[in-house]
């Protein structure tokens, strides 16, 4: 977090700030003596960041947690899981320290939002009012853009980007293949989630091929040609598996349809035959985001860069994966960092005071084998109403590093993980 931030007059009208957030402003919330209720909605990375962090910052504020799950499945580290890594267990976080924190944790899901009469309609028939919604609901896969590929094929050719029953299916379909297999994985056009994930995954399904399964291969549909971090991770799979083929967009890669029946996925150029296959669909912010109207035609939500305040519908802030953010990445790292940045405008605008200019980091850590692991770190700050990356800044592992120091890179990967997630849930 920066300094104050001070805007001119012209600043303001050109929308630095939000009409809202501006108009709360001359009425501090936190004055009229009655706690400014704020609601939050979904508690993965962003939500439950945002819910402690707007508690901790001003104990007065009236916070409510509402999510379904009581036990939240981290997808960072799923794909060591379905490689036989990591026990699914050590994803699992439950929600007692934040409710202990004095946050209200409403275990049902939101299914409606009316922006009018600021209130949040849950499944348990509820309705929760708020001064300021904070909605974090991740991501929605789209049944709709792969032709072929829908609900109940998903049970065939799991898709594993949530984490839980699609992942264990995932593992399972993975052991009970017979050596000699083939595993196909297509992949999806930015912007998803986790940009790097699907080259991890592969990577580690590689590995476990390779230690395992030893005639069996891997084969990668990509719809893009190039992805993040990728000269460490083609250095690695020439080093590690020769199991492993990549086929990008311009080898005719894109995959544009599948048949869960017969298990094949057509690309541009051919259809492949999978023994298991992992489909990784489109994407778009998870669905309440569009019943509360602040999804756009892309899918996604745009946001104000200072205090996430929805550009379509005031008072609302959209966190994490759900919203466009520029230049940031969709990924754990920045949900976290950018709620604890949307928790602090909150609390600074219900006391009547400018929100911080602010300024945050993302690492990005990548394993492909159990000892082997590298990063790539970005630094981002508004400008101009949007989130860029400061150039200069951050930096990408070595791309001749020795092995102590990918085997270094893993272990700070499992490091971060342990303290992210006892920052939010412990
Ligand atoms: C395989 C994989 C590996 C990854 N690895 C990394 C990594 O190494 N590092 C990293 O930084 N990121 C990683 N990510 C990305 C990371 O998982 C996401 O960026 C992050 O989870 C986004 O946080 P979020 O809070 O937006 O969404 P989530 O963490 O998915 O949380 C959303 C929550 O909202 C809840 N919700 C949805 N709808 C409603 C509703 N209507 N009412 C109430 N609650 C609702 C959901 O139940 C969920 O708990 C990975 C992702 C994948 C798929």
């Amino acid at each position: 977090m920066g300094k104050p931030l001070v805007l001119n007059r012209r600043q303001l009208l050109a929308g630095a700030l939000t009409g809202a957030g501006a108009a709360l402003l001359p009425r501090p919330l936190l004055a009229q003596g009655a706690a400014p209720r704020v609601v939050v909605i979904g508690g993965g990375f962003a939500g439950a960041t945002a819910a402690r962090s707007a508690k901790r910052a001003d104990p007065r504020l009236d916070v409510t947690l509402v999510e379904p799950n009581t036990v939240f499945t981290s997808c960072p580290f799923s794909n060591e899981v379905i490689a036989g890594l990591r026990d699914i267990t050590e994803q699992r976080f439950g929600y007692e320290r934040i409710a202990a924190d004095g946050v209200k944790v409403v275990a049902e899901a939101a299914t409606a939002v009316d922006a009018t009469t600021r209130n949040v309609a849950t499944s348990g028939g509820g309705r929760l009012p708020y001064d300021r919604l904070v909605l974090a609901p991740g991501i929605d896969l789209r049944f709709d853009a792969l032709p072929g590929y829908d609900e109940a094929a998903a049970e065939r050719m799991p898709h594993a980007w949530k984490t839980g029953e699609q992942t264990i299916l995932l593992r399972r379909q993975l052991e009970a293949m017979p050596d000699g297999g083939t595993v196909v994985m297509a992949l999806p056009a930015l912007p998803y989630r986790c940009p790097p994930a699907p080259y991890e995954r592969a990577s580690l399904i590689a590995w476990y091929l390779k230690t395992k399964k030893p005639r069996s291969k891997i084969i990668v549909l990509d719809a893009k040609d190039t992805f993040s971090k990728q000269r460490l991770f083609e250095q690695a799979w020439k080093e590690l598996y020769p199991n492993l083929e990549w086929v990008p967009l311009s080898s005719g890669g894109n995959p544009t349809s599948v048949d869960a029946a017969g298990m094949t996925i057509a690309s541009d150029f051919d259809t492949y035959k999978a023994d298991v296959a992992n489909v990784i669909p489109p994407q778009k912010a998870g669905r309440i985001a569009e019943l509360a109207g602040v999804a756009d035609r892309t899918g996604w939500c745009p946001v104000d860069p200072v205090t996430f305040e929805s550009h379509l519908i005031p008072n609302i802030h959209v966190l994490g994966d759900a919203a466009i953010a520029g230049a940031v990445p969709k990924s754990a790292f920045a949900a976290n960092a950018a709620a604890k940045i949307c928790a602090a405008a909150i609390v600074r605008l219900a006391r009547g005071e400018m929100p911080a200019t602010p300024k945050f980091v993302n690492t990005c850590y990548s394993i492909v084998a159990p000892d082997y692991g590298f990063s790539i770190a970005g630094v981002y700050h508004p400008v101009n109403g949007q989130w860029l990356e400061v150039e200069g800044a951050g930096g990408i592992s070595p791309i001749d590093a020795p092995a102590s120091f990918r085997a270094d890179e893993a272990k700070l990967a499992y490091g971060w993980f342990n303290t992210i997630t006892s920052e939010i849930f412990g």
